[in-house]
């Protein structure tokens, strides 16, 4: 890398955990971005485009209504892109698409090893237990700061459930439930957010038959295995062509 890593959001959970790891890793931080009236330790770049055009790879850890906007401007500087701010629309999804055919862009919504591994797992436990006998549920839950609901993990994880089963989620779905529901249809996936003190992240996939259940639990206790992974991303992006990536192809996991 040449001209180091450039961190979007420098100034929140995610990018002052980022700072400080891009230095204890060796590598170099060139500065980042955030809102015009917050400070940060590291330098401060006017906007998107300036901290683009002098960083090889900028990690962005910010919030949904910058991804279009980031997208174009690292698309234009030819810029990698570590995008970790979830709770993107479509449209900006398709925005992150577009960006992807400029540049190499990692997409995940969870950077943890651990999490991409479960994601691995859900996708094969759901293709191994039939979904007219075994209902799949996902619980979150996080701190109360949290601004988008449920997470990007568990969307993610409901996903890599509705690909096992070979169904669409939007089909299948179920987020939360209230009221005289009625009995819980076969196939469904549940989805329910849980917010409360300072949860970094918890993670439960469940398969529930008559009998037995299987669940598969991930519950990180600092942001650490997300910055880490943000990292590995980083160091894996040089040289590749554009295209979107995610974690299990950085980890290898597939
Ligand atoms: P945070 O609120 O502490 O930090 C977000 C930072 O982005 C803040 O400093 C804020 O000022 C800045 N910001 C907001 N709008 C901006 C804009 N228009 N331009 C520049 N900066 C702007 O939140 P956080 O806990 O650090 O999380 C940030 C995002 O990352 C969220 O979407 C969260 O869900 C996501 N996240 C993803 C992962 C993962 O592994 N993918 C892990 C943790 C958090």
């Amino acid at each position: 890398m040449e001209k180091g890593i450039g961190i979007a959001g420098i100034a929140g959970r995610m990018g002052r955990l980022l700072a400080e790891e891009v230095t204890a890793a060796g590598a170099k931080l060139v500065g980042g971005i955030d809102r015009p009236d917050v400070k940060a330790d590291a330098k401060l770049f006017a906007d998107i485009a300036a901290l683009a055009a002098a960083s090889d790879v900028v990690l962005d850890f910010t919030h949904a209504s910058t991804a279009a906007a980031h997208g174009k401007a690292l698309a234009a500087a030819g810029t990698a892109w570590v995008l970790g701010t979830t709770g993107l629309s479509a449209a900006d999804e398709a925005v992150v698409a577009e960006t992807a055919k400029q540049v190499a862009v990692v997409y995940a919504p969870n950077f943890s090893a651990g999490v991409n591994l479960m994601l691995a797992l859900a996708e094969r436990m759901a293709a191994a237990l039939p979904a007219e006998q075994y209902d799949a549920e996902i619980v979150e839950m996080h701190h109360h700061f949290k601004k988008d609901a449920p997470s990007g993990t568990a969307l993610g994880l409901a996903n890599a459930l509705a690909k096992g089963r070979g169904v669409n989620l939007k089909d299948v779905a179920c987020y939360g439930r209230e009221g005289m529901t009625g009995e819980r249809p076969s196939g469904q996936i549940g989805i329910h957010a849980v917010r409360g003190g300072d949860v970094v992240g918890d993670h439960v996939v469940m398969f529930a038959t008559d009998g037995e259940r299987v669940e598969i639990t991930h519950r990180a206790s600092s942001r650490e295995c997300f910055a880490n992974g943000a990292l590995k991303a980083a160091a894996w992006l040089p040289g590749r062509k554009p295209g979107l990536y995610n974690m299990r192809n950085v980890l290898n996991l597939d």
